[in-house]
């Protein structure tokens, strides 16, 4: 089964007197243990994509079905649990709150989730990402390619069943952004499912699956054309 199956999915944004058509019927299927890089030019519709496969938009029309369950059916608790839960998202901004210590960064939605083993939880998410020895550091003190480290233990620390990231090598340098990818593919190598939104071809080469989009469309799906283009 699927971890995340798209029928049909339609997004329009209403703009005054104009529509704009940022999803134009998209059919995805990701399966579990899936490492997919989607690029496209700037306005193709991959925000929109993003924002509905992570459950905070819904389409217009279409079906969407994570882990089997249909989203439209959710309740908003439901809804609510599953991104807090079964997504884990990392930005290209990191969005860490910059007042509070990496431990803190990553421990927080589980606090928020009222989990238990907290502390624990949040220390061997550290440790999985090579930060056991920061744990104690604020963002401030930190590199970029390390805060982008505790975004994504903090991603990782309800172990979701997909992790999206939307451009979370844009702000870093080649180097430290070669490194991130290298703990992606080594996290998919543990079994994690990834969704990597980039403009970068070097991030998407290292990517087994590559879905285009272009004008609200999948415009093309590594997956879909045969071992030729397989890597
Ligand atoms: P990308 O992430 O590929 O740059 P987006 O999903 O952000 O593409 O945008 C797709 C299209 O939808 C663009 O034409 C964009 O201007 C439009 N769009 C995105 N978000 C909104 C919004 N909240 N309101 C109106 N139009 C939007
Ligand atoms: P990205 O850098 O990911 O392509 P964008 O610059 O397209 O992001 O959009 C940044 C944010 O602004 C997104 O949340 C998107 O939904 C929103 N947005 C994009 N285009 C428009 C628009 N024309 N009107 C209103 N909001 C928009």
């Amino acid at each position: 089964e699927p971890v995340i199956h798209l029928e049909q999915i339609t997004k329009e944004y209403r703009m005054g007197e104009e529509t704009v058509r940022a999803l134009r019927g998209v059919d995805l299927r990701i399966a579990p243990n899936e490492l997919i890089a989607i690029m496209g030019p700037s306005g193709s519709g991959k925000s929109t994509l993003m924002n509905i496969l992570g459950c905070l938009d819904t389409p217009n029309s279409g079906r969407y079905w994570l882990e089997g369950h249909d989203v439209a059916r959710l309740s908003q608790s439901q809804l609510a649990r599953v991104r807090g839960d079964r997504i884990g998202f990392v930005f290209q901004t990191f969005e860490l709150l910059p007042r509070q210590s990496a431990l803190r960064n990553v421990e927080l939605p589980l606090i928020y989730a009222g989990a238990r083993d907290r502390r624990e939880r949040a220390v061997e998410a550290l440790r999985r990402v090579g930060l056991g020895d920061r744990m104690e550091h604020r963002p401030a003190q930190l590199s970029g390619g390390q805060r982008q480290r505790v975004a994504i233990a903090r991603a990782l620390v309800h172990r979701p069943s997909i992790l999206l990231a939307d451009e979370p090598t844009g702000n870093l340098d080649t180097q430290t952004g070669d490194q991130i990818l290298r703990l992606f593919t080594a996290l998919h190598a543990q079994g994690q499912t990834i969704v990597i939104v980039t403009h970068e071809p070097d991030v998407a080469a290292r990517c087994r699956r590559v879905v285009r989009v272009r004008d609200g469309r999948v415009e093309f799906d590594a997956a879909n054309v045969g071992p030729a283009l397989e890597r």
